[in-house]
């Protein structure tokens, strides 16, 4: 499969990433065809499309024709079967090894023997995701940055078997969609999360702790080190649960320096998840 063969894009998950990945995709012409598993979750994931088209309509980036021809090309469903003719398909369901194996073996089954399968995970290991396929070969990394229209990169991350086609493909795709790209090898966390995660569950600790109110710890490390956003703001952004759930899988790989914090699975425990539900360390609009 060439970048030129692509035509049609499939993405599970209509959730933060899945539907900025299917924005991304048909505003760049492609295809698109976006599945999650209720039709709720498929409306809400056409919700936040409609207001980043909006948004970047509002800031001239895109034309009203063109938000409107890239909102056209995207098809929700709730049925995995519609995914059948998808050239590349870009898995961005929960950050759990079952799932996401359950996802893998689904497609394998669904999708025509040439169709690439990209994982969008931020921790698991993409060997192992891949190893319940029949085409571990045709599976690559493709870990996109949240949000996804607007931030710049994506990580490639290469698999025991992925091919070099297959990594090739992987990465003309995320230039095709306006990004650049970095390779990482399938080690847990690869290079952006593997670092971010220690980061932000320091944050959390200090929080906890009493160093400092949580706006004067993300004030410090934003006037501090001239990052855009402080931890604890970025962890509401990206969701608690999903933290939790990446830094869970850095600890069981790597050891005690990556055990999440107390306060971040008392938070996931509550279902203050961040922006998503209204309130993480920080109270959002809905
Ligand atoms: P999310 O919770 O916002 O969305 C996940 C979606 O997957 C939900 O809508 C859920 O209903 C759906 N889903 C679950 N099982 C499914 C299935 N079998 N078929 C179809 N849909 C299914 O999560 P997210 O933040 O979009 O994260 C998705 C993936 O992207 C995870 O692997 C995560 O680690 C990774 N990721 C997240 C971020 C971030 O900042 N949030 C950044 C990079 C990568």
């Amino acid at each position: 499969m060439q970048l030129e063969d692509i035509g049609t894009v499939g993405v599970v998950g209509a959730g933060t990433m899945g539907n900025g990945i299917a924005q991304v995709a048909a505003t760049a012409g492609y295809d698109v065809v976006m599945r999650d598993v209720e039709q709720q979750f498929v409306s809400a994931g056409f919700d936040a499309i409609d207001r980043s088209l909006d948004r970047l309509v509002r800031k001239e980036e895109l034309t009203q024709a063109e938000a409107d021809r890239a909102r056209g090309r995207i098809e929700g469903t709730t049925d995995l079967a519609d995914l059948r003719d998808a050239h590349l398909v870009v898995e961005a369901v929960t950050e759990d090894m079952g799932v996401k194996q359950s996802v893998f073996g689904d497609l394998d089954d669904t999708c025509g023997p040439e169709t690439v399968l990209a994982t969008n995970t931020s921790t698991l290991s993409i060997t192992t995701i891949a190893s319940v396929t029949d085409r571990p070969d045709r599976v690559v990394g493709l870990h996109f940055m949240n949000p996804v229209p607007v931030m710049k990169g994506v990580e490639v991350v290469e698999g025991e078997k992925t091919s070099e086609e297959t990594l090739a493909l992987g990465r003309a795709f995320a230039q095709a969609v306006g990004k650049e790209t970095w390779d990482a090898d399938d080690k847990p966390g690869f290079v952006v999360n593997r670092i971010l995660m220690p980061w932000i569950n320091e944050g959390v600790r200090a929080y906890d702790e009493g160093i400092a109110g949580k706006a004067d710890i993300d004030r410090g490390m934003t006037l501090g080190t001239n990052v855009p956003m402080g931890p604890l703001e970025l962890a509401d952004h990206i969701g608690l649960d999903v933290v939790l759930d990446a830094s869970e899988t850095l600890h069981e790989e790597l050891g005690d320096r990556y055990q999440p914090a107390y306060l971040l699975k008392r938070k996931v425990a509550a279902g203050d998840l961040g922006k998503k539900t209204g309130a993480g360390f920080y109270e959002y609009e809905r």
